[in-house]
Formats: structure tokens, sequence, C-alpha cells
């Protein structure tokens, strides 16, 4: 990166391609925008088709060559290095990221201070790779055997794109594979910056490759289409994945996806209100909106919602939406003026649905708000679990209040969804809370707390939120392959044609 001045353009024109930093063949150069005043602010090489062919190149070079027969205490090293660095560059990272996905510093600070600690745990797994013993009769030994998957093309999306990153990077590099990373097209500047880190943490040349550029028609379908890419990892849009899985099917890669949420968070009236109200308001205009995870669908049981709806209103009233590098905002604005329209033409469609707009809908475009995508934390009373609102991913800060009558219901409406990501719930009866949990159709389901996600936790959705898991050993598990060994004890095999 280089800074010429306050008002220059940061720059960054190299690809990472092989452990070197390399102008684009048939790239170009993206210009990233700033989403709190719509102008650019950084310049990033994007790569082309030939680009996305030398970084391939170089990963499979690296995955057949020495890091292929890498052990794991060496890969292990390596992720604790990178680890030791992310921590010690936790603070630059947060400003550049705040910067380019427009998330407040606030929200950004206390995520990225956690996500060394990915790379840390999943180091920790890198030497404990290892199969089974398959008893069956004296005649053989049968063993399994654990395998990194080979090449992975990781496609990330804008709203947390370190955070993606890191879910991906560390079981795939713990794993022994190789990666080709291509962050989101709005978001590209801190994949670079990720770049650097794993470049002076010593990883060999090959191993990460970061190749910024688009999706659709680039650099993002190349990876897909690409014979020597092995698996795609990839965080972003269902209609995203479907195309992908056409693309990627000719070559019949493996996948693993995280997609879409529309998450129930489930409010009792034997809850613990004011903790709840706490959970359920952070959670829904959280990273503006733009989380797959956040309980967009708010459900209260009937005695307590008109109090909910109240506080919620209040609670509105409370965040500070603002520039994101200022230390004092809640919520900065929505990515770009797309997902602002998109937000903006769902809170129409809940209006002519006849949901109650309790507050919020509108864009903020005024003061030093005047340019960017800020928009009003939003809050629909009266929602009924049919409405666009409450079955579609608005990726904005709009909570839906639907309201319900005892445990059936409330498990019906919850299941009544497309998705099956997360889900919350809030109840002091701990039968109850057991009893409803276990009927959720949902990736994780959070009782009395929500967004809690650790490297440990696996996380990933049933349904149309994806297929796979992150997070955890299953993580691990989805950059392995199982080879079986058979091995006679005897050395005789009968000749069948003998008789
Ligand atoms: P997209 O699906 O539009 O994009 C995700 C990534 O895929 C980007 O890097 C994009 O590139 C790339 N891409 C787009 N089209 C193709 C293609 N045809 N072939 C290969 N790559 C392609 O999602 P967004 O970035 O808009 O992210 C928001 C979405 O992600 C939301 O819908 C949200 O639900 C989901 N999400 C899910 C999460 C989860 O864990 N389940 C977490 C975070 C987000 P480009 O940027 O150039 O378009």
């Amino acid at each position: 990166m280089s800074k010429a001045s306050e008002t220059d353009l940061v720059q960054y024109p190299h690809l990472y391609i092989g452990g070197e930093w390399v102008l684009p063949e048939d790239g170009g150069v993206i210009a990233s925008l700033d989403p709190s005043t719509g102008k650019p602010w950084a310049e990033v090489a994007y790569a082309g088709k030939r680009d996305i062919d030398r970084a391939v190149s170089a990963a499979r070079t690296a995955f057949d060559g020495a890091w292929g027969r890498s052990t794991g205490q060496e890969r292990a090293a390596l992720l604790y290095k990178v680890a030791a660095i992310y921590r010690e560059r936790a603070e630059e990272l947060t400003l550049l990221e705040s910067r380019d996905s427009g998330r407040a510093l606030r929200e950004t600070r206390g995520d990225i201070a956690a996500h060394a600690n990915w790379y840390q745990w999943f180091a920790s797994l890198a030497d404990k790779i290892w199969g089974q013993t398959i008893p069956m009769d004296e005649s053989v030994h049968i063993f399994t055997s654990r395998l990194p998957v080979g090449v992975v093309g990781a496609i990330t999306p804008w709203n947390a794109p370190l955070l993606t990153t890191a879910w991906k990077l560390g079981p795939a590099l713990a794993a022994g594979c190789t990666v080709v990373l291509k962050p989101a097209e709005l978001t590209p500047v801190t994949a670079m910056e990720l770049a650097k880190i794993f470049d002076e943490a010593g990883f060999p040349p090959g191993v990460v490759n970061v190749v910024p550029g688009y999706g659709k028609g680039g650099a993002g379908e190349y990876l897909v289409e690409h014979p020597d890419v092995d698996k795609i990892a990839f965080t972003g849009e269902g209609n995203t994945a479907r195309s992908i899985l056409r693309t990627g099917a000719a070559t019949l890669k493996r996948f693993s996806f995280e997609l879409g949420g529309k998450s129930p968070h489930i409010i009792f009236a034997d809850a613990d209100l004011d903790q709840a109200l706490n959970a359920a308001t952070g959670s829904a205009w959280a990273v503006c909106g733009q989380s797959c995870a956040l309980g967009s669908r708010v459900l209260v049981e009937r005695p307590v919602y008109d109090r909910v709806v109240e506080a919620f209103a209040e609670r509105a009233g409370k965040v500070r939406v603002g520039m994101p590098l200022d230390e004092a905002t809640h919520m900065g604005p929505q990515v770009g003026p797309e997902q602002l329209e998109k937000t903006l033409r769902y809170v129409e469609s809940g209006k002519q649905q006849g949901a109650n707009l309790v507050t919020g809908g509108q864009r903020i475009d005024t003061g030093a708000m005047a340019d960017g995508y800020f928009v009003q934390p939003t809050v629909f009373a009266g929602v009924d679990n049919s409405m666009a609102i409450a079955r579609e991913e608005i990726f904005g800060p709009v909570a839906s209040l639907i309201p319900f009558d005892g445990e059936d219901e409330a498990v019906h409406i919850a299941n009544d969804t497309a998705y099956g990501l997360t889900a919350g719930l809030w109840s002091r009866d701990v039968g109850r809370a057991h009893r409803v949990a276990a009927r959720i159709r949902a990736g994780i389901v959070w009782v009395n707390t929500y967004r809690y996600i650790r490297w440990t936790t696996p996380y990933g959705g049933f349904k149309a939120s994806g297929w796979g898991r992150e997070n955890g050993m299953e993580a691990l598990d989805s950059y392995l392959e199982t080879r079986t060994t058979v091995v006679s004890t005897t050395g005789q095999f009968p000749d069948v044609y003998a008789t």
C-alpha cells in the first residue's frame, strides 16, 4: 500500500500470486467506494482470466510440491505466526475494514480482535489430522487417512470480509490445501493486507494467492470454471451459489456454501425481557442489518407483544447512525447504493402488504451523511409471516415483529421459511427452551443469548442457508478427503477362473 497524501486514493496496484506482488495481466483496477461518502477511497488491482490461470497454477504447483508433503506441525507453526501478526495489526485492519465496508468502528474492532483466534485454533488442529483403523477380520488390516482436498477457491462477500476469509483460510491451510482467495469487488482492501500477513508469516509461494476481481463473468466465475480448482468455499447469496453450482458442475468440484438467513428470534412471555430486548434490538440493527445471522424476524408471544414493540421503537431512537470511523457511531451506512435501494424497496413492500411501520424506513441524507448510503433503524409491527419482509432476506436494518400464541405456533412460524441458518429463543422455562430448540430446523439455536459464534462452534445452514459447516471440527473435515487403505495380511487372492 502506498499513501501519497491524505487526499490521494490508497493504492493496491498488485495481485498476490505465487508469493509475488504482480501487476494484472488481463485485469485492471477497481475503485473501492467509501460507503459513508459514496466516493472512491482506494484503487485495487483486479484479476482477469489469465491472472486466475496464473494464481491457480501457482496454487497447484505448491500443492503438488513441498506444501503437499508438509507436516501438520510445519503448517501449525505458520498459522500461529499469522495469528500473532494478525493480533499486532488488528487496529490497522479495523480501520481499513470500517472504511471499505462502512461498518461502524466499534463493531469492527470487536470483530477483528477475535479473528486471530480462528487461525490459532485451526493451527492447533493441523497436527491432529488422522484416520481410523477399521476392524474386519484377520485377513485384512484396514485404515483411513485424511488428505487435503487440494486447491481451494475461496470466494467471500462484502459484509464481513476478513471474518468470512478467516473461516475458510484457517481450516483450509491447517488441512494442507492451497488457496486462491477472491474477495468481493466492493471490499477488496483488507484481503490485500491479509496477503501481506501471509507473506510475512513465511508461507511458501503459491500456498495463499489473493486476487480481487469481479464475480459474475470475472475472476469469481473463472475460478469456479477452472479444472484445476478442487473445491469452492463460498459465502454469499443463494442465487450466486446456484450459478456457481451450475458452472462448477462441469468439473464436479466440492462445494461449501454459507448463504442467507431469515432467522427467528423468539421471545416468550416468561423471558427476562430486558435481556431479550438487548439481544433482539442489538442483533436487528448490527452491521446495519447486513449479516446473515441477525434475528430479522422477531417472534413475540402475545402477552408481551405491545411492550416489545414499544421497546423496539424506543431503542431505535437511541441508535446513533453516523460516520463509521466516529467512535460514537453505533450504525454506519449500507455498503452501497444497490443495497440501500433494496432495503428501501422492502420498506415500501412492508407498508403495501399491511405491516405497521413503527419507526424508521427512511434514507438519511443530511449533513455529513448526505452522500453516503445511510438508512434509519426500522421497526415493523403487525407483521404476518407470509409478507415479503418476513420471507426474504433484506440485508438492511429492518426488524419485523411477528406476534404468536404458544410454543406450537412459535415453532411453526420459526420453521416456515426457506432458510435455516440461525435461531434464538428466550424463556425462563428450561424445559420449554429445550423442547422448542429441539424442534427448530436451523444450523445453530441460541437459548437466552444470541450471535454467540466462535471458532469452535459449527456454523452453517439447513435448507437454502447452505451446504456444510464452517468453524469447529466440521470445518476442517470439509477441506479433507478420506482414503481407505485395505492391506491383506495373507497376500492370497483366489484365481476365479481356476475351476
Ligand atoms: P454475492 O453472492 O453477490 O457475492 C459473494 C461473492 O461471490 C463475491 O465475491 C462476488 O463477487 C462473488 N460472485 C458473484 N457472482 C459470482 C459468480 N457467478 N461466480 C463466482 N463468484 C461470484 O453476495 P454479496 O457479496 O452480495 O454478500 C451478501 C450475501 O451474502 C447476502 O445475501 C448474505 O445472506 C450472504 N452472506 C451469508 C453469510 C453466511 O455465513 N451464511 C455470511 C455473509 C453473507 P462480486 O463481489 O464481484 O459480485
